[in-house]
Order: structure tokens, then sequence, then C-alpha cells
């Protein structure tokens, strides 16, 4: 067994105030010798609780040790055995709460760096292209069946890699011009380069699924048509892209955008490329940014990259209890963002142009817990104040677009809009239909949304096979 080496290595980062100026990605991966000295900090413990820690259950030791050895074709295999989108996720998977939380290394000191040695691994496959064995040479016997998988999130994309490798013929439809999901319209390049999500979608079409962009059923053709047309099965992973509101007096003013909009905006419509992207976008020098998840934290840092002189993060419980992660926010923080805790707005102020021009905010305080575990926020009477600002973005969650529901029939919904599946198989109530990902959950996470599709996808190869 090897020696217990304590030292993490840490993530090479760009410099916080250059980078505040640019849409590169902050973190600049490891270089082969930190990778395999990182590795060489994996005790390939018996009991692998990092296994059980991985939504997909990825054999984290096997591809670290193949790693370690120098062995990289086979890291990649052992890695791409269970999931399809490893460079996504070595970028954006909350690690820290899953397979490195439970590292054994973690009881005593810091857990290996799990996610960065991903990323090290998918990105050598970018770069060695020709090293790894074409993924189409044991090809599985065709079963006949055909599903239609809608939406190309990583829930998407994770049942039709599954179900193609099973043998069946899986096509993808896409609402959106681009395949990818929250990954291309949501999280901002700076974080997750748009070349790699495009390199993923492309291994999974590689493996033979089918996709097909510019389709929103439930307008082109309905589930229920999909289903009488000649599919076997029909999985739902259409994503939470609606924004939710506050419905406070001045929600409608100008200068106040929904973070779905505003990244969109930015990074699919790439207003970040002006004038090479002829897309508007306010830049306002005085941002707040409402919420205090990943997706403010995105906003926020896309707003100071796009010129804003100060941004604002405006949160109603304090520190402890914000949703982003972590490294996420320190990122931030390094680049300048401010944060105002324990703060909520009462009402935005407009100016005779009817553009937003302040906030009146309250001041809070943290009650007993709530359902979700966290210290309710309660408001302090007669604690208002104005902070002056010139562009609002209100990032306070989504849920799913009502159209597949309202199409759809047989379906059920709760109230929240979202579609009520097995959380095991994924099998909603209607026949021959399954869902995973933000539609049944709500908005949560990549590795979620894949964890879901690999759920579903064995239960509708069971189903097929009957
Ligand atoms: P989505 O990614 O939303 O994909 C759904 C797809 O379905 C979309 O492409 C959509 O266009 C398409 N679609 C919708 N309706 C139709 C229709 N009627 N017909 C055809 N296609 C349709 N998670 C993390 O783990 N780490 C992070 O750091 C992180 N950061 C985030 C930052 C932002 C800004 C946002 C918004 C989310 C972030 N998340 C993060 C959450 C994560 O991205 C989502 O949980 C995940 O993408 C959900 O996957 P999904 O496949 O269910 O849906
Ligand atoms: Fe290695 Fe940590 Fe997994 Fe044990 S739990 S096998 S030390 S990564």
């Amino acid at each position: 067994m090897p020696k217990l080496n304590l030292n993490r290595v840490s993530m090479p980062r760009q410099d916080p105030k250059e980078r505040a100026k640019n849409f590169n990605e902050v973190a600049l991966g490891y270089s082969e010798e930190q990778a395999k000295y990182e590795a060489s900090r994996c005790i390939q413990c018996p009991k692998r609780p990092c296994v059980d820690g991985c939504p997909v259950n990825v054999d984290i030791p096997e591809f670290i040790a193949a790693l370690h050895e120098g062995n990289m074709p086979e890291a990649v295999r052992a890695l791409k055995n269970k999931n399809s989108l490893p460079g996504i996720c070595g970028r954006v998977c909350p690690q820290e709460t899953q397979c490195e939380e439970v590292c054994t290394l973690n009881k005593r000191e810091a857990p290996v760096a799990i996610g960065r040695l991903e990323r090290y691994v998918a990105d050598w496959e970018r770069a060695h292209p020709e090293a790894v064995e074409a993924p189409n040479e044991d090809s599985p016997k065709p079963t006949g069946k055909r599903i239609a998988v809608v939406g190309s999130g990583p829930a998407g994309l994770t049942v039709a890699a599954d179900l193609v490798k099973m043998g069946h013929t899986v096509t993808m439809f896409e609402a959106l011009h681009v395949a990818g999901g929250v990954l291309m319209y949501g999280i901002p390049e700076f974080r997750l380069p748009k070349e790699i999500v495009q390199g993923e979608v492309h291994f999974v079409e590689s493996l033979g699924a089918e996709l097909i962009l510019d389709s929103v059923i439930g307008k082109i053709d309905t589930v229920d048509e999909l289903l009488n047309n000649g599919y076997d099965a029909v999985f739902l992973g259409t994503g939470a892209g609606l924004p939710m509101f506050m419905n406070i007096p001045g929600e409608n003013l100008n200068g106040i955008y929904s973070a779905n909009e505003f990244l969109t905006r930015v990074n699919l419509m790439k207003a970040y490329q002006f004038p090479e992207y002829d897309t508007p976008v306010k830049v306002g020098k005085n941002v707040a940014v409402i919420g205090g998840g990943n997706v403010a934290m995105d906003s926020a840092r896309c707003a100071l990259r796009l010129g804003a002189d100060r941004v604002t993060i405006i949160y109603r419980r304090s520190e402890t209890e914000m949703p982003a992660r972590r490294e996420e926010a320190e990122n931030a923080r390094e680049e300048g963002i401010e944060f105002k805790v324990l703060t909520n707005p009462k009402q935005y102020i407009g100016n005779e142009e009817n553009w937003v021009a302040g906030i009146e905010c309250y001041q809070m305080e943290l009650g007993e817990p709530d359902d979700s575990g966290r210290r309710r926020p309660i408001v302090k009477e007669g604690s208002e104040f104005l902070i002056n600002v010139d562009v609002v973005i209100v990032a306070l969650g989504t849920t799913p677009n009502p159209l597949i529901a309202s199409t759809t029939t047989g379906l059920e919904t709760t109230r929240w809009g979202t579609v009520v599946a097995d959380e095991s198989t994924g099998k909603t109530v209607k026949d021959r239909v399954w869902a995973g990902g933000d539609i049944v959950t709500g908005a949560a996470t990549v590795i979620s949304a894949m964890g879901a599709g690999k759920r579903a996808a064995a239960d509708i190869d069971l189903f097929l096979k009957g």
C-alpha cells in the first residue's frame, strides 16, 4: 500500500485580477506531474467508499490507479465505462459533497482530488484522440427498439449513451439549435468551455445516438404522437428552465433580468464576444444579483467580466446556508464580488424612464430550521435600507416549463410543475414514458441528472427486453 501523503495538490488558476476581465477558463488543470502526484495519494482502500459516493458509481480507484501507473488509455476506459461526460463532471460536479466527502483520506486530512483527476484524464483523452480505442468496436446486437429522448442536457445525453450501448436505436430531440442544455446556455465559458461540452455531445453521437436540433416537443410533435408513431419508449429530460421571481413591486422595471435570460444572452448568444456577436445585453455599472446558488455566482461573475464597476450578491440567509459550491463562492469573492447576506429585497425603485435605479431591502435574521433543514430567514421589522443599482439579475431558482406536461396525456405533476416519476427507475405514471433530471427534481445538479438518466436507461432496457 502506498504511504499516506496528506498534501493535496491545489488547482492552478488564473490570477483573480486578470481573470475578472476575461472569459477564459479560471481553473487551468493539473500538469502530468501534479496529476500523478495527486493520484499517488489514493491508498486504494478496500472499502472504496468513493464509488458509492458517486451518483453514477464510477470506478474511481481503478481510473486513479491506471493514471498513477501512466496507463492513460486504461484510465480513460475505466472512467468512461460509467460516465460519458467526464470533462464536464470533472469541472462542475460538487465532488466535495459526494465522492470526495466520503473519501477515506477525508477523515485524516484533505481527500483525494477526485474531480481534478477526472478532469485531467478527460482532457488527456481530448488531446490524444487516437490513443483510445474507438467506442463502436464491439457494438451490441441491435434490438430493433426505438427510444425518443426529449432534451439533450446531462440527463438526456446519459440515457441516450447507455441505451445505444445496450443495442437500442435512440433519437434525441433538442429544442435549441445546440445540444447540452444548461451546460451550453447557463454555465459560463470560464467555468466550462463550450468546446468541452460539444466534444462530449459528439462522443454520445459517436456511440450511435441520433440528435435532432431545433425540435420543440409539444410543438412539432407531442409525446403521445412520438409513442403512436413508432417509438417504443420516451424519456423526458427537458430540465427546469422557467425562472422564478419574488412577485414584489417594481419587478417589471427595465434592467431587471432573470438569471436565465441574462446567462443565455451572455453564454449561448455570446454577448461576451461583442462586437463579433451582436447580442444586446445591458452592461450595468452597479449590478445586484439576488440569490446565493451557483446560478447567482455565475451571473455575478459574468456581469463583472462584462465591465460592471461593482457587483453585489444579495442573499437572505447567512453564508453558511448559501447553496453555491464553496469553491465558486470563493472564486467570486477573490474576483471582487461583494456579498450582502441576511438581506432581502422588499421592492425595486424605478427612475422616470422606468429603469431600475434602486432596491429597498430588509435586513434579515435567522430563526429555527425550516423544511430544507436550513435556518429560516425572518424580516427585521423597520430595518429597510436602499441600495443603488442600474441592473438586477434575479437568480432564485427555476421550475420546469409547462409545455411538456400540458401537451402530454396522463402525466402526473406536482404543484411546482415537476413531473412525478419513480426515484429508482424514472418511470412516470404514463405507459412507456420515463423522466429524469431537473424536470423531476427541480433545479439540482449535473451528476444527479446523469444518475437519473442511468437508472432510467436500465429500467427502459428491462422493459423493452421484456
Ligand atoms: P437541462 O440541462 O436543463 O437540459 C434540458 C434540455 O432540454 C435543454 O437543452 C432544453 O433546451 C431541452 N428542452 C426543454 N424543453 C424541450 C422540449 N419541449 N423539446 C425538446 N427539448 C427541450 N450543476 C452542477 O452540478 N454544478 C454546477 O456548477 C452547476 N452550475 C449551474 C449553473 C447555472 C447557471 C445553472 C442554470 C445550473 C447549474 N447547475 C450546476 C445545475 C445543472 O446544470 C442542472 O441540474 C442540469 O443541467 C440538469 O440537467 P437536465 O438534463 O435535467 O436538464
Ligand atoms: Fe482512493 Fe479515497 Fe477512493 Fe479510498 S476513498 S479508493 S483513498 S479515492
